[in-house]
């Protein structure tokens, strides 16, 4: 086994602080990577703190992953020592399921085995996560970071980056259609520069004024504060797509009268409490409430060669792993601009 050192949650709603555990010797397709940098996820912290329930401890949390291969398995074609690669939020799946074989395996049928917090294949080995110096993939699961990317706004792309170049994608965002983002966090600030870059006019949707000069900077069209009275009256029927990033439970209601006819609105927040609507707001104008779980991971390569391409990289604050309980406290009072990225290499 590899010795690892990482930094872990022990139990809910307390520290998270030092810890020593293993990782599996590559097998034939594994691929070892000395970790540099990863990211903090809202995700990481609802975990950590056990808001959605069912969290395993301890839990090394992390899923925007960058790093380099130190050793490949003798099986490996897709990698070799020194390439720089990343590592998202799933570390295996089936491969064989319907959802599989679309090559859309996040929705694995048999459930993904995600990064953290979650279980190996083997259904018992506890996985963990990019608060650590090092970790051990499958080379189906990791994926390629082009030149054009440095590593500290690379780590941000893997999970942030993906899960709003998703649905995006999926739902057509492009020139000519309307696009709000609900939250300007770490996954809207995302949405709003790939949003932009694909072609579509882009609103934030945010509580307040205070991020309005921020947002625009990122090439949003338009700035939306909710604290405005009316403010949502005015656009009324006037959206193609509106993806919600909000961490917290929010009255939804108002935000489908944003939508045109037959418009979607896409959840990929998670809040600890569930979101309530009433049908009206949905029936008037056969609008669609869907949700978008992060990204395959060909959806996940196409997203990073696209932002190498078009030179999109996430607004990062770099920290040491002894500031992470700080950051934490930070993420959730939003005073984020606008991912924290660990320095893994201080570890
Ligand atoms: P984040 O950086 O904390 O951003 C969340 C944003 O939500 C904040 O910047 C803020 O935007 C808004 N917000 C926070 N509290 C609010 C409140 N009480 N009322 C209204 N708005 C509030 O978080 P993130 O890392 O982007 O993650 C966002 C959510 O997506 C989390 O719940 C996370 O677990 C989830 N997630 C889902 C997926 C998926 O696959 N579906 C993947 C990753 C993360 P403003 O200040 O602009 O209002
Ligand atoms: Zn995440």
């Amino acid at each position: 086994m590899i010795r690892a050192k990482g930094i872990a949650a022990f139990a809910a709603k307390q520290p998270l602080g030092p810890y020593a555990f293993e990782r599996r010797d590559p097998r034939p397709n594994d691929v070892v990577i000395d970790i540099k940098y990863c990211g903090i996820c809202h995700s990481d912290v609802h975990q950590a703190r056990d808001e959605w329930g069912g969290s395993q401890f301890p839990m090394v949390p992390g899923h925007e992953i960058a790093g380099v291969v130190t050793a490949v398995g003798t099986a490996v074609t897709k990698h070799k020592v020194g390439d720089r690669v990343g590592v998202g939020c799933l570390v295996d799946s089936c491969r064989t399921c319907e959802s599989c074989e679309r090559t859309l395996e996040q929705y694995c049928l048999k459930g993904a085995n995600f990064t953290y917090n979650g279980l190996e294949k083997d259904g018992k080995t506890v996985t963990q996560g990019g608060y650590s110096n090092v970790i051990v993939v499958d080379e189906n699961y990791t994926l390629r970071i082009p030149d054009a990317l440095p590593l500290d706004k690379a780590a941000p792309l893997l999970c942030a980056g993906v899960t709003l170049y998703s649905p995006l994608k999926h739902w057509k965002a492009g020139p000519g259609k309307r696009v709000g983002i609900m939250g300007l966090g770490g996954l809207g600030h995302m949405g709003v520069k790939i949003g932009v870059a694909m072609g579509a006019e882009v609103t934030v949707i945010s509580r307040n004024d205070s991020k309005k000069q921020d947002a625009l900077g990122m090439g949003a069209h338009h700035f939306l504060a909710t604290d405005t009275p009316d403010a949502l009256k005015a656009h009324a029927g006037t959206f193609d797509l509106i993806i919600n990033t909000v961490s917290a439970d929010i009255d939804m209601g108002p935000y489908f009268q944003l939508l045109k006819l037959d418009a979607a609105l896409v959840v990929v927040g998670v809040p600890e409490k569930p979101l309530s609507i009433h049908p009206f707001p949905l029936i008037g104008m056969r609008r669609s409430y869907a949700g978008s779980l992060i990204g395959s991971i060909r959806e996940t390569q196409d997203m990073l060669d696209f932002c190498a391409a078009k030179n999109i990289t996430p607004d990062i604050e770099t920290i040491a792993p002894e500031g992470i309980n700080a950051a934490y406290d930070r993420v959730v009072k939003s005073d984020v601009r606008y991912r924290f990225v660990v320095d893994m290499g201080k570890l």
